[in-house]
């Protein structure tokens, strides 16, 4: 069976099946808004300890790009996220981008640019929803690029953390190439596949997700892009998962050995 992302017809019942099988697992299911009928979901699970470290997986702000919440759906459904750290998971952030295949959402906006403002009714709700939540070590945000030819990720890291961008890129370079390219988008990468990124944003007005996270508190940071025009959707979900998992594996053996 192929792989394909919902169409207006079949969202509503993707994300009834996600929130049904994440909640049979021991997941919360919080809306925090809704975007033309459709909820905009988070969903989050507590370790036992209360010391454990918290982390943030996002998806989906690009509607045209849909590894991303494919991925998390994958990863929440099959149940292999790790129980040992807190998690928020907001597994898709444009619902009605998604199912027209647009980057921006319904008004056209590209609420990747709309989080210091938010002008829109995603960014908006999507930041009162974070208000209530306590502050993250680890951000994952899971993104595609159609224009690269390999996989690269976005480092940013404002806190007291050791990267762990070298554990991700060899294991998704299991999967996918790494991007090659010297420069992506006018950052040069330190190595294939390796942006890193400083805490402050590209445009002054124009704050992306990754960089209003960093503004609240210092934690570290991984933006993911796949290749999509390069790669089939199968072997881009596979990079993104197969990137959370190493994310994470490398991330508490890190920071436990500290
Ligand atoms: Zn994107």
């Amino acid at each position: 069976m192929t792989m394909e992302a919902p169409d207006a017809t079949t969202l509503p019942g993707w994300l009834d099946n996600l929130r049904r099988k994440a909640e049979d697992d021991g997941w919360t299911t919080t809306i925090w808004g809704e975007i033309a009928s459709l909820p905009l979901l988070a969903l989050t699970r507590s370790a036992r300890c209360t010391e454990a470290p918290r982390v943030y997986l996002s998806a989906g702000i690009h509607g045209d790009e849909s590894a991303g919440p494919l991925a998390v759906d994958r990863l929440i459904t099959t149940g292999v996220l790790s129980r040992a750290v807190h998690w928020t998971v907001v597994p898709l952030l444009n619902p009605i981008g998604w199912i027209r295949r647009t980057r921006e959402n319904a008004a056209g906006v590209d609420l990747n640019r709309d989080y210091q403002f938010m002008k829109q009714p995603e960014t908006r709700g999507h930041a009162a929803f974070l208000r209530d939540r306590p502050p993250n070590d680890l951000f994952l945000s899971l993104h595609e690029d159609w224009e690269v030819s390999g996989f690269y990720l976005y480092e940013l890291n404002g806190s007291k953390y050791p990267s762990i961008g070298t554990a991700i890129l060899r294991a998704v370079e299991s999967i996918v190439p790494l991007a090659s390219e010297p420069t992506i988008d006018d950052h040069t990468l330190a190595e294939p596949g390796w942006i890193r990124h400083p805490v402050d944003p590209d445009e002054p007005e124009k704050w992306p997700e990754a960089i209003f996270h960093q503004r609240q508190y210092p934690h570290l940071s991984y933006t993911f892009e796949t290749p999509s025009s390069q790669f089939p959707i199968e072997r881009r979900v596979d990079a993104h998962a197969t990137g959370v998992d190493a994310a994470l594996r490398e991330f508490l053996r890190a920071s436990t050995s500290q």
